[in-house]
């Protein structure tokens, strides 16, 4: 028998009533190991009606308790981080390291949240006309939804969540279907961390569920992160109804390695980056911009390097590289591989014929040389193990390319010439840039986000930003004067 996978309202598990459930797998051993509810709409109707009471008593909250709640909720997340990391692990597939990385990157955003008290901080102006003082506060929106990939079932919830709560909104998270029970371990820390009831909701589900709530008019916020396509419906019906929305999408991320750069760093980094999570990560790299004489030896130096990776259940502490989320995301990867090598690209390491644990949803990966901006394998997201290289003669060619590209969320420079690395950040129209940083996440403490097709709305994710887009501004304009001073002006105020 295979295990229900509930909603969380309340502060406590609640069975779907809806009758309609999506099945869950173990992706290294394709077993089909839960079902896991999908909330109806008038499921979603009735978490945001208990979701709304909770806000309207939460944002009373000291910020002093919020942040004392955010403190516990930091401790019991490093304390049970390893049972996280298995139930990622058993969902998505990637290796336990990689989701031990991810939670670690996650509880960043955590720790930053804690100083909410000083982020709250508003401006003051004394005096800012005789007898008058004005200054700025900010406060929550109320209810704010989250909308989460299948790729980062912890790191991108606490990118949202720890921000909305910390400031004083209620939140609720719709976890990706592929792999919900995260989130449901989330909501036990956050209730045992003393948050009170309503505050933290987790409805599971999917397009339903997910319209239910971009339309419904007691959520003030939505943030965000999936493909493309989906980031655009997001933005476009959300702001249709009057949300607040910040869609991040997906990428295809650049590497532009230069003749100078150190060709084995660059190497294990263009590794490390396309490979690890076997490709699905919204940073991941999909394309080696190889400028010169360093295409050939950096390509010989990647692909020396990709029969030592071992391949096989992320569970393994040996294994660098697990399978894909199912089997169909698989065999459309495998796809591209093929188109790629039907419209002339090279391929120098073909994940195909890589013996793989025939159980499971592997691939083995791949390394394409030669390929052009035109091939499918260069303009669609793969999210896989696949490597392109395109090869180009100069620095201004290889930036050209990478700015023509309709997806802008990360990109990085090899080279050991500082004023190309300066010129690059310059001229580059991507949102995180690396300088011999393959994978340029910010740290908590600045904001996430593309640029282009990665991202619509106006807010970056987390950080300042992610402060800013859960609360909303008010300026207050005071004077307390002498009654006997008071006097009738129908002019407009003027500052004297
Ligand atoms: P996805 O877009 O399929 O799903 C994301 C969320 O949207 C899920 O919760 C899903 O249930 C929901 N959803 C799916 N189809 C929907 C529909 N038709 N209507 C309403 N909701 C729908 O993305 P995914 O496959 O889970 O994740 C991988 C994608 O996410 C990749 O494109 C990746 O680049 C992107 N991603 C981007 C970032 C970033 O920061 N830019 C980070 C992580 C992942």
């Amino acid at each position: 028998m295979t295990t229900r996978i509930s909603h969380w309202i309340d502060n406590q598990s609640q069975p779907g009533v809806s009758g309609r459930a999506a099945p869950v797998f173990n992706p290294a051993t394709g077993a089909h190991t839960a079902d896991v509810d999908l909330a109806s709409s008038a499921e979603v109707n009735a978490a945001v009606a208990r979701a709304a009471e909770a806000a309207r008593q939460w944002r009373r909250a000291s910020l002093s308790r919020r942040s004392t709640v955010l403190f516990a909720f930091r401790e019991l997340l490093h304390t049970h981080a390893d049972e996280l990391a298995a139930i990622v692990t058993a969902e998505h597939g990637k290796v336990l390291a990689d989701a031990g990385g991810e939670i670690a990157r996650g509880l960043e955003n955590v720790e930053f949240a804690t100083g909410a008290p000083q982020l709250l901080k508003g401006g003051f102006s004394e005096q800012a006309s005789s007898g008058v003082d004005v200054y700025s506060i900010r406060q929550p929106l109320g209810v704010v939804a989250g909308i989460t990939p299948f790729n980062f079932p912890v790191m991108v919830p606490l990118w949202m969540c720890a921000n909305a709560i910390v400031t004083g909104n209620a939140f609720i998270l719709k976890p990706s279907e592929k792999d919900p029970s995260a989130a449901l371990f989330l909501a036990r820390l956050w209730k045992e961390a003393g948050l009170p009831d309503g505050v933290f909701t987790v409805l599971q589900g999917d397009k339903e569920a997910v319209d239910a709530l971009l339309t419904h008019p007691d959520i003030a916020a939505i943030s965000f992160v999936g493909s493309t396509p989906i980031a655009r419906y997001i933005y476009e019906t959300g702001t249709a109804h009057g949300k607040r929305v910040q869609a991040l999408g997906g990428a295809k991320n650049h590497m532009l390695v230069l003749p100078d750069a150190e060709v084995e760093l660059a190497a294990d980094a263009a590794v490390s980056a396309a490979y690890g999570a076997a490709g699905e990560r919204c940073m991941a790299l999909s394309v080696v911009v190889a400028v010169g004489s360093v295409g050939d030896g950096l390509v010989e130096a990647i692909a020396t390097r990709l029969p030592k990776l071992t391949i096989g259940d992320g569970a393994h502490p040996d294994t660098d590289m697990g399978p894909l989320i199912t089997a169909a995301h698989r065999d459309k990867v495998a796809g591209y591989i093929g188109a790629g090598a039907d419209a002339g690209a090279t391929l120098v390491v073909d994940g195909r014929e890589r013996e793989v644990p025939e159980r499971g949803f592997f691939l083995g990966t791949t390394l394409m040389d030669h390929v052009s901006t035109d091939m499918t394998v260069y303009t669609d997201e793969i999210f896989g193990p696949v490597l392109c290289v395109l090869r180009v003669q100069t620095y201004e060619e290889g930036v050209a390319i990478i700015n023509a590209n309709p997806f802008a969320n990360g990109t990085a420079i090899f080279t050991r010439d500082g004023g190309a690395a300066r010129q690059f950040q310059f001229d580059v129209e991507v949102g995180m840039v690396g300088i011999n940083v393959p994978i340029p996440v910010p740290v908590a403490y600045y904001s996430f986000g593309g640029w282009k097709s990665s991202l619509f709305g106006d807010a970056h994710m987390y950080g300042p930003e992610g402060i800013n887009f859960y609360t909303r501004g008010k300026v207050v304009t005071s004077r307390w004067p002498d009654p006997a001073t008071s006097s009738i002006d129908l002019g407009f105020p003027r500052n004297q």
